[in-house]
């Protein structure tokens, strides 16, 4: 329950008016150290709802101690990108729906101008993006210096886009800061580990795990392809399937990206698609397009989807296996979110078995193979991806192995 957290009244009525029932792990091991004004180091990967999990403590404190004076924001919330900082900004602007409480967001890729409001008003919460962020404090357009309460969020995909030197800039203009909570999908790579040395202070080290019914929403597997034709006529034959409501289809290049949305339109399966590069409105044209149910496949790379959150999405469909382990966490985040099923499968080729080893490694789950009538694969390599790996077994394993079998035979010949 949420009333188990000190929160104001206005804040409990817009947990409840934004249907949060219970509190989600991640909320149950933040909040409470949150609220006691510590740093905190997290990992919560997207979909966990580690968004309100900062949001709450930073509203509940603005509530504690009220504003005296106008002035520049007295928190910062630094994300990857500008969706996902459209996104904690709208979630913001609800759960503070019934306070005086202002948000305000600033991302690249709009005009100087649209951000003149935030700039020159009083904005409690600032939700940004490092690179424009800084513009602006460099312009002294922006005096970081009345922050009280420093969030990066996703702090590990901050790190893969380039923004550590912007953000330990930022990170020095806001020192007179009281916390600072680093929220990051994975905590395993060394540049988290160390870039948290580095703006933190005596945090506490919360992980979530997350609940079995958290967890276990998504089902994965794996269909073993011969080549890109042979995976662009299993993507078909998927999208074509009933229980197929809305899917994410993810390539690693931004080429394939636009060679599989004409491919699919000529297979009648509309979608609209994203790529790094393409203009605001045109990428807000297509979101809208896919939140609207006028289309329900999205075919992106990484870094075009990063931040997005789409809800309900029934399918998350790896057309190329991602390089790393942390990038597929995250792609099968985006489906199974607050409660539903989701679904995530990977179009494989043999060249890829190592990286899906990695994850059966680090999930300590091994994915059905699936075979798809008619599509069978064909080539050696891929028909050898299928069968299930001999077990390698050490000599004291292998003993027992034949320990048991000299037992098992020596029953039946009593009998
Ligand atoms: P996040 O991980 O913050 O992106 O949240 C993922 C989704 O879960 C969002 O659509 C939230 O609105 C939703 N959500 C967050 N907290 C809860 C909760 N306690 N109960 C149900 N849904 C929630």
């Amino acid at each position: 329950m949420f009333e188990q957290f000190d929160l104001d009244s206005e804040l409990l009525a817009a947990v409840k008016n934004n249907g949060y029932k219970k509190p989600t792990s991640i909320q149950e091991l933040v909040i409470p150290e949150a609220m006691k004004g510590k740093d905190i180091l997290a990992s919560a990967p997207t979909g966990t709802g580690k968004t309100a999990s900062f949001l709450l403590p930073i509203a509940q404190h603005l509530l504690d101690y009220p504003r005296t004076s106008p002035g520049f924001p007295r928190v910062l919330i630094l994300t990857p990108t500008r969706e996902l900082a459209i996104q904690i900004g709208e979630d913001s602007k609800k759960l503070t729906e019934l306070t005086k409480i202002k948000t305000g967001v600033i991302t690249g890729g709009v005009n100087y101008g649209s951000h003149s409001e935030i700039l020159t008003s009083t904005t409690d919460i600032l939700v940004a993006t490092p690179g424009r962020l800084l513009e602006y404090i460099e312009n002294e357009q922006f005096d970081a210096r009345e922050i009280e309460i420093l969030v990066l969020d996703e702090a590990d995909r901050m790190l893969d886009m380039g923004f550590s030197e912007s953000i330990n800039r930022i990170a020095a203009e806001a020192r007179w800061r009281k916390q600072t909570m680093l929220f990051s999908a994975t905590l395993q790579s060394g540049g988290v580990s160390r870039f948290s040395r580095e703006v933190l202070t005596d945090p506490v080290f919360l992980e979530s795990t997350p609940s079995r019914k958290e967890k276990a929403k998504i089902h994965q597997w794996l269909h073993i392809a011969d080549n890109f034709e042979h995976k662009l006529q299993l993507l078909y034959n998927i999208l074509k399937q009933e229980g197929v409501t809305r899917a994410v289809v993810f390539a690693n290049k931004r080429e394939t990206v636009q060679t599989l949305s004409g491919k699919l339109y000529a297979e009648e399966l509309p979608c609209v698609w994203l790529e790094g590069k393409m203009q605001q409105d045109k990428r807000n044209t297509a979101i809208e397009r896919l939140k609207n149910g006028q289309v329900n496949i999205l075919v992106a790379t990484d870094v075009a989807a990063r931040g997005l959150d789409i809800d309900d999405i029934s399918h998350v469909i790896n057309f190329d296996m991602p390089r790393v382990v942390d990038v597929y966490i995250h792609r099968i985040g985006r489906t199974g979110r607050a409660g539903n099923k989701g679904t995530a499968l990977s179009l494989v080729e043999a060249h890829d078995m190592l990286v899906i080893a990695k994850i059966e490694r680090f999930q300590d789950e091994r994915f059905p193979r699936r075979i798809i009538e008619g599509l069978r694969p064909k080539n050696k390599e891929s028909r050898v991806a299928i069968k299930k790996p001999k077990i390698k077994r050490t000599t004291s394993q292998k003993k027992a192995k034949a320990k048991k079998q000299a037992k098992k035979s020596a029953k039946k010949s009593k009998k």
